[in-house]
Formats: C-alpha cells, sequence, structure tokens
C-alpha cells in the first residue's frame, strides 16, 4: 500500500510520471469525498472546532490546526473561511499543519489556500506560506507529522479526513495447528528408517497467526484481464505475525477461531497515539482541580505502557482536540476489506498498481486504543455515523441557509454571511440549479441508505479528559451528544 500510494516512483498520489495536472478527486477522477461535494462538510468542521475551543476555555494564544492528507485543500479552505468569522480564534491561530506526501497536492493545496499573492517557500522540513484568509496564520507543509516539534503549550486541533484509510495494513489469519506426529514415529535416512532416537517433541497447541502477503499469481494465471497479484498465506509465522495480533486482547480474542482473519495498521496506531501524546502529554496524568492524581483509579490513572518507547512528554494544561473521520466498522475490527478504487468503481487493489488508489477500512476502536494507552489524561468519543453528527452540527439549518441566501440573491439581496467564494448575482434557471445542488449535496452526505455515506463513514474525536464536576454529568463535545456552550 505504502509504495502504491505515496512511492517517489509512481505512487499513486505522488506520482507526476502519468501527467501533473492528473487529478484523483472529482467526477473525472477515482473518487469523490465529502468536502469535494459540499461546503457545508468543512463549514461544520470548522464550527466543531470553534465549540470545541469555546468548551475549552477559548485560548488567546497558541492554536494550531493540523490536517492530514488534505487532498486538494477544500476542506481546509472551508474550514478556515468558517473560523475567520470568529475572530477570538483566528486571532489565537497561529499555524496550519498540513501533512502531505504529494508534491502535486501540496500545490493545489497551496493555491487554494494562499493564493498567488503569497509564494510557497522551501524550508528545512517542508514548505512554509500564508493563508489567503488570514494573513498572521502561516500555512505549513511537511511530509511526516515526525517533523513537527511537540510543544507543551500549544492547543492543536487534529483533522484526519479519509486519511487512515490510505495506511498501510498487515492481515492476519488464524490457522490450526498441522496435525500433531505420532511420537514412536521413524526417521528417513539414507541407509534406510531407523527408529526415532527421543519421543518427538510435541508442537505448541493451539491457532498460529499467519500472514497474508501479497505475491505475483502463478504464471498460467497471467492472462489478459487477470490481476497479477495476489494474497498468499504465509507458510509459517512472519516476524509480524508473531507480534503485531498479540498487541490488543481484541486480536487475541479471535485467535482461537479457526480463518479469522484481521487487519492491522500499526501506522494508524501510531499516528492515533501521536494525536493523543500532542493534545494531552504522555507519562503520568496531569492532574485536575476535580479529579488530584491520587484518587479514584480511572483513565487519568492509569499508567502509561512500558512499551512506549518514546520519552514522556508533559503537558500541565491538556488542550486541543482530534476528530477521525472515515470508512470502516464502528466497533469490529476490519477483514478483507482491501480495496482498489478506479474511475468511481470498485476494482482489484492488485490491478495497476500506483494508477489505481488502494485503501482499507478503518479500526475506529484500535485508533481508540491506541490514543487512549499513548496518553492518560484523553477520552475518545463515538464513533458516531456521519449522518447523526452532522444533523447534530446543523447540516439542515446551514443548507436551508444557503438555499435562503441563494434565493435572496436572485431577488437582489445581499448577504455573504461566511458563504462561499465566487458568488454572484445569477439568473432563474441557473438558480434552480444551485438550490437542487446545495439540496442534492447535503443529503449526500447524510444518507442512511445501505452504502450512504452518511451510515458508511464514522466520526470519532479524541479530547482531553475532563472529569464532571461534583453532581454534574461528563461534558461530551458537540456532535457526540453535546451542546455547544457559549
Ligand atoms: N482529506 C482529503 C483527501 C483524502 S485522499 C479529502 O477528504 O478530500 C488522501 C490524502 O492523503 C491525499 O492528500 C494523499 O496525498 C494523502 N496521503 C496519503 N498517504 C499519505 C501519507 N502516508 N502521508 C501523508 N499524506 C498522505
Amino acid at each position: 500500500m505504502r509504495q502504491c500510494l505515496t512511492s517517489d516512483l509512481g505512487g499513486y498520489y505522488t506520482s507526476t510520471a502519468l501527467s501533473p495536472e492528473r487529478d484523483q478527486f472529482g467526477a473525472k477522477g477515482d473518487f469523490v469525498t465529502s468536502p469535494e461535494i459540499s461546503q457545508i462538510f468543512g463549514e461544520l468542521l470548522g464550527l466543531w472546532v470553534v465549540a470545541e475551543w469555546i468548551a475549552q476555555g477559548r485560548k488567546a494564544e497558541g492554536v494550531c490546526l493540523m490536517e492530514m492528507g488534505p487532498g486538494r485543500g477544500t476542506l481546509m479552505d472551508d474550514m478556515l473561511r468558517t473560523i475567520r468569522t470568529f475572530p477570538p480564534l483566528a486571532r489565537a491561530l497561529t499555524a496550519v499543519h498540513l501533512i502531505e506526501a504529494s508534491a502535486n497536492l501540496r500545490a493545489t493545496q497551496h493555491a487554494l489556500l494562499c493564493g498567488a499573492a503569497n509564494p510557497l517557500i522551501e524550508t528545512a522540513t517542508g514548505h512554509e506560506s500564508t493563508s489567503k484568509y488570514l494573513p498572521n496564520v502561516r500555512i505549513i507543509w511537511t511530509e511526516d507529522l515526525r517533523s513537527i516539534p511537540r510543544e507543551s503549550h500549544q492547543t492543536l486541533f487534529i483533522i484526519a479526513h479519509e486519511f487512515f484509510d490510505a495506511l498501510p495494513i498487515h492481515v492476519f489469519q488464524s490457522v490450526a495447528p498441522a496435525p500433531q506426529p505420532v511420537s514412536d514415529s521413524t526417521i528417513q535416512t539414507p541407509t534406510g528408517p531407523i527408529p526415532a532416537p527421543t519421543p518427538q517433541r510435541r508442537l505448541p497447541q493451539g491457532n498460529q497467526w499467519r500472514e497474508l502477503l501479497i505475491s505475483p499469481t502463478a504464471p498460467h494465471r497471467l492472462s489478459t484481464g487477470n490481476p497479477e497479484f495476489e494474497l498468499t498465506r504465509a507458510k509459517s509465522a512472519t516476524p509480524h505475525a508473531m507480534y503485531l495480533p498479540e498487541i490488543s486482547p481484541r486480536y487475541q480474542a479471535l485467535k482461537s477461531t479457526d480463518g479469522a482473519t484481521i487487519e492491522i495498521s500499526p501506522e494508524s496506531r501510531a499516528y492515533a497515539a501521536e494525536f493523543a501524546v500532542r493534545i494531552a502529554g504522555s507519562g503520568p496524568a496531569t492532574p485536575t482541580p476535580a479529579q488530584p492524581r491520587a484518587s479514584t483509579p480511572g483513565p487519568t490513572t492509569r499508567a502509561p505502557k512500558s512499551s512506549q518507547a518514546d520519552p514522556a512528554f508533559p503537558k500541565p494544561a491538556p488542550s486541543g482536540a482530534a476528530l477521525i473521520i472515515d470508512y470502516g466498522p464502528p466497533a469490529s475490527i476490519p477483514t478483507n476489506s482491501l480495496r482498489g478504487i478506479k474511475a468511481h468503481a470498485r476494482v482489484s487493489p492488485f490491478t495497476s498498481p500506483g494508477t489505481t488508489d488502494v485503501s482499507a477500512d478503518v479500526d475506529f476502536l484500535g485508533l481508540a486504543e491506541a490514543a487512549l494507552d499513548a496518553s492518560p489524561s484523553v477520552e475518545v468519543h463515538g464513533p458516531v455515523e456521519q449522518a447523526r453528527f452532522l444533523g447534530a452540527m446543523g447540516i439542515e439549518e446551514r443548507a436551508a441557509q444557503l438555499v435562503k441566501r441563494a434565493l435572496d440573491q436572485e431577488r437582489g439581496g445581499g448577504g455573504r454571511g461566511m458563504g462561499g467564494e465566487g458568488e454572484g448575482k445569477r439568473e432563474r434557471g441557473e438558480l434552480t440549479e444551485v438550490v437542487r445542488r446545495i439540496e442534492g449535496s447535503w443529503k449526500r452526505l447524510v444518507d442512511v441508505g445501505p452504502q450512504g455515506m452518511g451510515r458508511l463513514y464514522q466520526v470519532m474525536a479524541i479530547v482531553p479528559f475532563a472529569p464532571a464536576a461534583k453532581g454534574e454529568v461528563r461534558r461530551r463535545p458537540v456532535g457526540f451528544g453535546g451542546d455547544v456552550k457559549a
């Protein structure tokens, strides 16, 4: 997956070989993502950040945004346009970090977010420019989150939309042990069979995890139309098979089930852990006034895992949040989900490597587990279905507002509010089309039919652990059962 998607030599996102203007997104490309369908998507995520920033005490400085895999930059553009309408947050915002592997997409993002007036400057860790909406906000690109230093006084809001599904997975299958050799067997020697000198050691009982690996198909199957690669089960335990399925009780519980197949993305887990640490620090739990460190055991008192190789990163006042939106089962471990997408159709992930998008379902509970293990001072909300999240965020009301504005414009009125750019007065025929498009697009995002985006996509948040004040219920972020606190 890594080579197919982000290799310098012909990766799906990184290659410029096919055509520098090649676009993966939109009707002419391979897939369409939510921010490309409706501006409301990015606006509501911007509002979510505003609501969290309010709930966490309206920090007046040191606020940063970060987006993982920003695609064309549309989502961040819609978010920043929204955040601009909240001046105290816009003033507190110092930087927007974009983690992007593709130079082509970086250029597209730069053009949209900064405009031609703000050049793209190369730096030691990547590139940099300035927001076209907010001149005090630096837009900073890197290919890897690890090249951005952790800062203990920073309030970081992280957005990952359709990012985790692009990260590599390992696939494991549980297999029953081979039949046991009888203990009084003989050994074949060049001079004939001899009895085994000692009773043969019995193999350990119980199932083993075997990794499913990508291998070229057998020569006789290399006829036209057949994929050139396939998944084959390793004949013995690979190093990954010996430790990855053992890192979580969720995987361990399936080990005894013959044929159980699980997908694990160690890189995804590492990112979720890193988000948690940047929000709330690692090491001992942060004491809070409502729950001192020595009180009853709970999420805040959990000892960090000894497997954590990183040095502790203390964050005296946890702040910020991560919002993860992607497709995958809400609770179970993904299985058989590796897929290829080309021209809006599902194809074999093994056809035309480098020109086919390859992705896999996201293991939301795996990400939650990694985040909770990495930082004792975070809590996780969700995953909830996208339809529910966007509904709670006010998608219908915002759509009605956009429709009303379009109709007002027809009557010659103005009122741009925080509306999209480039909207002028329109003719009647055009207008019906605009209204139809607004209506069609928001409904597509919350469609709860079996293949609808409202149901397939899940939303999960990592936020600082916030114990309930005496006699009150725990705070919930907006979109996850909570209200906006003014
Ligand atoms: N979030 C965007 C785009 C999703 S496509 C949207 O919703 O429209 C995936 C994005 O992640 C692309 O921008 C791709 O170039 C980037 N990407 C994929 N793998 C990456 C990796 N390993 N590191 C950094 N960026 C990556």
